[in-house]
């Protein structure tokens, strides 16, 4: 049976959908303006083992997950001012990469991916909604949500408003009735994106967008609802009082799931900290599955510390795994159901360190039995691996990869030497260093925060 912790109810509750033949999940997804960090990719990875998990259970027409683009927002509009290009130049770009970098974590396309862009219609009939029950109200170009008029609203982070208005520290707009209401409409400035409204020109608030997408593309209530932490309040608390009050209902999400953050040095991952790594470079000397791997190793809701350790750590890992798997590579198998161990420590509020020890284990029964037996153990790697997103390559395609790690300390050693050599003003030995980077087939890539480096497309 599936348990999962729930926000709302701060304690682990079987889960039950409200419909087993469509179970809907939504996950709030990137603003497209750069490269997705690490941080970012934890929810991705995180609810991945989920959705896995529920076509496990219910069949892979039974699951719709829906993880929306953010393609409207001041990020966005500054990279695009700054680069002299639409809007749309930027968001396609940067989802197209957030796309390839996913792929590689080995996460699989949600069902959905509603933009925002095309749900501005959908977003301002909620609007109309809220304005028409009392619960939003218009205010010189603006549209805000009454938080007063909303008795429950604080009750998914345990915060009231007395709380909000002793913790605001900026200055409240004159045209807020209550220091905690928030815009769910607004003017755009000059150069921004611009929708005509019923109550004047403008633009969606943020929350407003997810509430919007989920009524119109999942239907209410959900049942399940994910994020970072981070994301509980305001983002999430906004969202649910705008999706109840809208109808007048008792239900928005049925389950709310928060991952912790993904830390450095202590400190949350986050580009305004500038403490950010970047799958996108990872990704050029690291296999996607040891990433995933290192963002599954600690239980989602604990915060996890990103160290190089880890990496290597979690490549071991696989590399036992792999070398399990390696030694029967001509037993032949079929698909198989994943054993019962790791879809129990799974469906415990995803236990994933639990479900790590039951798939050494099978590795270790793969590697002790005999016959026909070693034939169901291999098969039984194989698929829990697959539950989980892993072991989907070849044990000596897995191992020729990792050979390349030879090349890599050398293509370090040489980097160093030729940032040494253009210190010292050396031109001819930088040309030198240069060429041999050259004939290892690798280029190099001299950006702000120092040089990086691809192996050559082979010809
Ligand atoms: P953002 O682009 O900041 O809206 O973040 C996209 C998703 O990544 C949200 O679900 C955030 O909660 C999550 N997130 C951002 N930073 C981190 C972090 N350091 N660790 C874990 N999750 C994060
Ligand atoms: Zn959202």
């Amino acid at each position: 049976m599936l348990k999962l912790y729930d926000t709302m109810t701060r304690e682990k509750r079987a889960f039950e959908p409200a419909d087993p033949s469509r179970v809907t999940m939504y996950v709030c997804g990137p603003t497209v303006y750069g490269y997705a960090h690490i941080g970012n990719a934890r929810p991705v990875v995180v609810f991945d083992v989920l959705f896995r998990l529920l076509r496990q259970t219910y069949g892979d027409k039974a699951v719709v997950y829906a993880r929306n683009v953010t393609d409207v927002d001041d990020k966005i509009n500054k990279k695009a001012a700054d680069e002299g290009v639409d809007i749309k130049v930027i968001t396609d770009r940067y989802l197209e990469a957030y796309h390839a970098d996913m792929d590689a974590l080995g996460a699989l396309r949600p069902t959905l991916e509603p933009h925002a862009t095309d749900h501005i219609a959908a977003m301002q009939a909620q609007i109309g909604q809220l304005v028409e029950r009392g619960h939003a109200y218009a205010a010189e170009g603006h549209v805000l949500f009454d938080t007063q008029a909303f008795p429950e609203y604080g009750q998914l982070s345990g915060r009231n408003l007395d709380e909000m208005i002793a913790g605001a520290r900026v200055e409240v707009a004159p045209y807020k009735r209550h220091a905690a209401d928030f815009v769910l409409w607004k003017p755009s400035k000059p150069g921004e994106p611009v929708w005509e409204s019923p109550w004047g020109a403008g633009r969606p608030g943020w929350h407003i967008e997810c509430s919007a997408m989920i009524e119109a593309q999942l239907g209410l209530p959900i049942d399940i609802h994910g994020g970072g932490i981070d994301l509980v309040f305001p983002h999430h608390e906004n969202e649910l009082a705008q999706g109840r009050c809208a109808h007048g209902t008792d239900s928005y999400a049925r389950y709310w799931m928060h991952n912790g953050f993904l830390d450095m040095s202590g400190e949350k991952m986050s580009k305004s900290l500038g403490n950010v790594v970047i799958p996108h470079d990872l990704l050029k000397t690291v296999p996607g599955e040891v990433l995933r791997w290192a963002l599954l190793s600690g239980h989602y809701r604990a915060p996890l510390d990103w160290t190089p350790e880890l990496i290597e750590q979690s490549r071991r890992n696989l590399d036992r795994l792999y070398g399990a798997l390696q030694r029967v590579q001509d037993i032949e198998v079929g698909e198989g159901e994943p054993p019962a161990a790791v879809v129990e420590a799974l469906s415990d509020d995803l236990n994933t360190p639990k479900a790590y020890a039951e798939l050494f284990a099978l590795a270790k029964i793969l590697e002790l039995s005999k016959g026909a037996e070693r034939a169901a153990a291999k098969a039984d790697l194989l698929a829990a691996g697959n539950l989980m997103g892993f072991l989907s390559a070849e044990p000596d395609a897995w191992f020729a990869g990792a050979a390349d790690d030879d090349l890599r300390a050398k293509v370090e050693v040489l980097l160093e030497q030729r940032v040494a050599a253009r210190a010292a003003k050396d031109w001819p030995k930088a040309d030198a260093i240069r060429g041999e980077l050259d004939a290892l087939g690798v280029v190099v890539m001299d950006g702000p925060a120092g040089a990086t480096w691809r192996l050559k497309e082979p010809a």
